[in-house]
């Protein structure tokens, strides 16, 4: 059966995580995945290898592509057979012209499904803390656009609550509109910029200071602006801002979800090495060592990669014992089917060598399983202590550029490895002073104050 078909899909406001389960799938599945500059960009890392991905973006008069140009090249990808997602921001159907695209497809006789997406206009009141409806302030609400071509006031329909979207250009028009139209002069409005993102930012006044207020905050896009009674419920029911932003330079970054908005910036990227030549060898005579030591759970998924991609298995180890620097990695031993023999409470390298130093060294054959460039404090200290050590590399760090993160909107920095400090510092040079410090284990925590950055632990089960 061919899977030709046309999706379009909601990608939600910004947040990627408010997308729906079954746009998440058919991302996933795509061949083609067509989108607009508005979506989570984190959502494209979701494309099978080999899928297209290309962007139509368009942002009020800067169009890449002209609507007519998106619709026929919808419908071109589509009649070679393949299987099209179209993703949109927020919902396709409001505003964003996805009924247009829906009837190009309708008229060329493409099959299409639509799949809804969470609005801006309704995600980033919530976020904001603006309930649209409330039993106390009205009962009704108008979603309306403020971007009109015509030179001519806007028609305001009759609702307690209005939220205009596309309106960021256009402001003075929408505030006199209103005004002319009979709403009071003390009416509460909001911005709100860059809504369900870090950098998001709720600007408010009421009709009459709010073209003043508005020009001195130099509000940015895309932004939504609501107007009503609502609005006062703002300060209460303000959860997202009352959480703290973190960014999080590491990996693993759903492990601290709980702690406030993450902000997730890895500088590497963990990937294998070019020629495992070298590894090879070792990996196929495993034998003589009496130790194998794993000191991360990368190093646990390359190893046992490697060790299946020339055709052996986890009963290469079966003379071995094995070493698992904390939790988390001895998890990762688990599913590869090896319980660790040695796994220290401190979960660290210190926490290592006291346990090793408990049973003794001396004369041992001890294989340290390592990144290409990594810390060499286990591999001195346990040769000091009269280890025979040995090192097998199976996998290495390569940086990655970002999008420039905007550390306006950024309260705490959270480092989880020594390695991240190091590779924050090369890139910035300094820390903000406005920022608070966080790191994650002790040997962090010394990296750290080796940059001179005043920092507090975290401890691990944080
Ligand atoms: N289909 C989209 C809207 C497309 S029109 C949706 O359902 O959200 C583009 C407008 O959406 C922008 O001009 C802005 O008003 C609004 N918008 C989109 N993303 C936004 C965000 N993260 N925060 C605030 N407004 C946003």
């Amino acid at each position: 059966m061919s899977k030709s078909k046309v999706y379009l899909v909601g990608a939600g406001p910004g947040d990627p995580e408010l997308i729906t389960l079954r746009g998440y799938r058919l991302i996933s599945e795509a061949d083609v995945i067509l989108y607009d500059h508005l979506i989570p960009p984190e959502l494209l890392e979701l494309a099978r290898p080999g899928a297209e991905v290309l962007s139509v973006g368009k942002f009020a008069s800067e169009h890449t592509l002209p609507q007519d140009e998106i619709n026929s090249l919808l419908v071109a990808k589509a009649r070679t057979g393949n299987m099209i997602v179209r993703l949109k921001g927020g919902d396709p159907y409001i505003f964003g012209r996805g009924g247009e695209e829906a009837e190009a497809c309708a008229e060329a006789g493409v099959p299409f499904e639509v799949v809804p997406g969470v609005t801006s206009a309704l995600a980033a009141a919530c976020y904001a803390g603006i309930p649209p409806t409330h039993r106390d302030c009205t009962s009704n609400l108008a979603i309306i656009t403020g971007h009109r071509k015509e030179d001519k006031e806007l028609e305001i329909p009759k609702a307690g609550t209005l939220i205009f979207l596309m309106g960021v250009a256009n402001i003075e028009r929408i505030v006199n509109s209103l005004l002319k139209q009979g709403w009071a002069k003390d009416t509460k409005i909001a911005a709100v910029e860059k809504g369900t993102c870090y950098d998001q930012r709720v600007v408010k006044g009421t009709l009459d200071n709010f073209l003043e207020v508005a020009e001195k905050a130099q509000l940015r896009k895309p932004a939504i602006f609501i107007v009503g009674k609502v609005v006062e419920l703002q300060e209460k029911l303000d959860w997202f801002g009352a959480r703290p932003r973190i960014l999080l330079p590491g990996t693993h970054p759903e492990k601290y979800k709980h702690l406030g908005t993450i902000i997730h910036r890895p500088f590497i990227k963990l990937v294998p090495i070019e020629d495992y030549s070298a590894a090879d060898n070792v990996l196929k005579n495993l034998a003589p060592y009496d130790w194998i030591v794993f000191t991360s759970t990368n190093g646990v998924k390359f190893f046992f990669e490697r060790l299946n991609a020339i055709g052996l298995d986890t009963r290469t180890l079966a003379s071995n014992k094995v070493a698992a620097i904390g939790a988390t990695t001895a998890e990762a031993l688990r599913e590869f089917g090896v319980l660790a023999d040695m796994q220290p409470k401190l979960e660290s390298s210190a926490g290592l060598l006291e346990e090793f130093g408990k049973l003794g060294v001396k004369g041992r054959r001890i294989l340290l399983v390592k990144p290409e460039v990594g810390s060499p404090v286990l591999l001195e200290r346990l040769t000091a202590a009269g280890a025979e050590v040995e090192v097998v590399v199976v996998y290495k760090n390569i940086d990655i550029e970002h999008e420039p993160t905007d550390f306006d909107y950024i309260d705490q920095i959270l480092f989880t490895s020594a390695s991240t400090v190091r590779a924050f510092m090369k890139r910035f040079k300094t820390i903000p002073p406005s920022l608070k410090v966080y790191c994650l284990g002790q040997p962090t925590l010394d990296e750290a104050a080796k940059h001179n950055i005043k920092a507090e632990i975290l401890p691990p089960e944080t």
